[in-house]
């Protein structure tokens, strides 16, 4: 495919080539943008933000609800390709195509909402005779870093509110799932967007990211990916709105109260979709001592029935990883918790990029594999005496996105309410649940900022506060 910039699909004689995660075979290439094109680019998106800011909300509610039609239309083109480039299994891409159409369209409507509000200026004793009210306006220029591991539907929740509030948008999508984000360009081109409202870059972040995000020319950043990076933009930004969706490794906590059955559907949900590769897959599963042998006699027939391989094979539970390196990552891991006293449970082996749906018992908070992001198909199950231990080994981490309780008793649920620190809590599912509509975003290292169109199109836009200064 070619790249989308300046009102043109442009090509490059440097390309990158897309490969499927499985078998390692050219899907497609895409140009490879470099340090020169991203002048031109924003140059281009300061132009399509003036075109944008004139465009109605009835004119935006209209693109966006078409382009939510087409992606339905041709969600099952759409799922295949997501699985292809991310190496997800095929009914997980195709729910991703689904959630796409719920994305934009829900973006659709907060076009129409988006508003200011009065104030009773008179409530202040120097009010006087003053009248107030805030309006909304765009933004600007949006850049949207998105990453590999849900490469439509998170480029979605971007480029979706960016529009819904009148901003013009360039795509920086990952290097390794490029497809979906330039099909989503054409599909927002076809359903009636100004050309100038939308630009793709493909490129390496490595190279063209410090130029992008530093740039005057844009006022937002929104970034979905690693910790990381996510620090290193939020240094070369500058005075800029930022949003960062960052990494994590979300806790479950399993009360000895719960139902068995419940927890262990919920920790093989939460656990192993898209290879464990979900920026809420749960990871330390903290369990009470009560139960714990029940628990992990429960757990492993589960996970050593999910069925791993080609990812297009309707059979297939767990498929590739998105790089055969990733899968050496995670191996290294557990066999390095494995070394030094873990225990595993089932699964552990790697062929290629496939790494097994596996289990690791006794895990002590310190090792790797509990504490920092694994990205992988795994759950490390370490045991705990009380709710005040679940709850401060649960608090033992840096990162704060997403984490689940399993219990009936009610004064449980609520102390990991109010006292884990995350932007997510589940009481009776494991962290890996979202709604595309729901305020969605981490505390602590996980990042700041919502996405769900209502909240990110507040944070794609501007509040302006007008006083008018009457006489009578
Ligand atoms: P990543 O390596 O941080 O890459 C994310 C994006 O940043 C890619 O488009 C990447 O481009 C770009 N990038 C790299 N270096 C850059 C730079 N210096 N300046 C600007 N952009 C740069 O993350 P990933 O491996 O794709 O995704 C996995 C991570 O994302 C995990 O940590 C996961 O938890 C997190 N995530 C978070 C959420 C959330 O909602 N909180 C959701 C999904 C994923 P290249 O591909 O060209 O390097």
């Amino acid at each position: 495919m070619k790249m989308y910039v300046a009102g043109q699909w442009i090509d490059k004689p440097q390309k990158i080539e897309v490969l499927n995660p499985y078998d390692d075979s050219v899907i497609d290439t895409v140009p490879k943008a470099d340090l020169n094109d991203v002048d031109g680019t924003l140059t281009a998106a300061e132009q399509g933000a003036r075109v944008m800011a004139k465009l109605s909300s009835y004119e935006r509610w209209k693109i966006l609800k078409r382009a939510a039609e087409i992606i339905e239309a041709r969600s099952e083109e759409i799922g295949r390709l997501i699985s292809m480039e991310e190496g997800k299994v095929i009914g997980e891409g195709r729910a991703e195509a689904l959630r796409a159409v719920e994305t934009i369209m829900g973006s659709a409507e907060e076009a129409k909402r988006s508003h200011g509000e009065t104030v009773p200026l008179d409530g202040d004793p120097a009010g006087g005779k003053r009248f107030g009210f805030t309006i909304r306006v765009p933004c600007g220029v949006v850049v949207a870093i998105s990453p590999f591991n849900f490469p439509l539907n998170l480029v979605c929740h971007k480029v979706g509110p960016a529009i819904a509030a009148g901003n013009a948008v360039v795509i920086k999508p990952a290097t390794d799932t490029p497809l979906s984000a330039l099909k989503l360009t054409e599909i927002l081109l076809e359903a009636g967007l100004p050309p100038a409202g939308i630009q793709c870059l493909t490129g390496s972040g490595g190279e063209i990211g410090d130029a992008l995000v530093s740039d005057r020319r844009v006022r937002k950043i929104t970034f979905t990916g690693s910790r990381d990076i996510g620090e290193r933009i939020c240094k070369m930004a500058g005075i800029k709105k930022v949003t960062m969706e960052l990494g994590s490794n979300s806790p479950i906590i399993v009360m000895p109260d719960a139902d068995m059955a419940k927890i262990v559907a919920g920790v093989v949900a939460s656990g192993y979709a898209n290879a464990g590769q979900v920026c809420i897959s749960s990871q330390p599963v903290l369990t009470a001592g009560k139960i714990y042998g029940d628990f992990l006699d429960a757990l492993k027939p589960k996970v050593a029935a999910l069925a791993t391989g080609n990812q297009l094979d309707e059979k297939t539970k767990v498929g590739p990883m998105v790089r055969e390196r990733d899968a050496m990552r995670v191996e290294q891991w557990i066999s390095e918790a494995v070394s030094t006293g873990a225990r595993l449970v089932v699964g552990g082996e790697r062929h290629g990029a496939i790494y097994a749906p596996t289990v690791v018992a006794d895990v002590q908070p310190e090792m790797r594999i509990s504490c920092d992001e694994l990205f992988g198909p795994a759950v490390a199950v370490t045991p705990f005496n009380n709710i005040e231990d679940a709850i401060a080994l649960a608090n033992d981490s840096i990162y704060g996105l997403s984490a689940g309780i399993f219990t009936e008793n009610l004064e449980w649920a609520m102390r990991f309410v109010r006292e884990v620190h995350s932007g997510n809590l589940h009481v009776n599912w494991g962290p890996q649940w979202r709604a595309d509509l729901m305020p969605y975003g981490g505390v602590k290292e996980s990042g700041f900022g919502k996405e769900g169109p209502r909240y990110a199109v507040e944070e794609m836009s501007e509040l302006k506060m007008v006083v008018l200064h009457l006489t009578s």
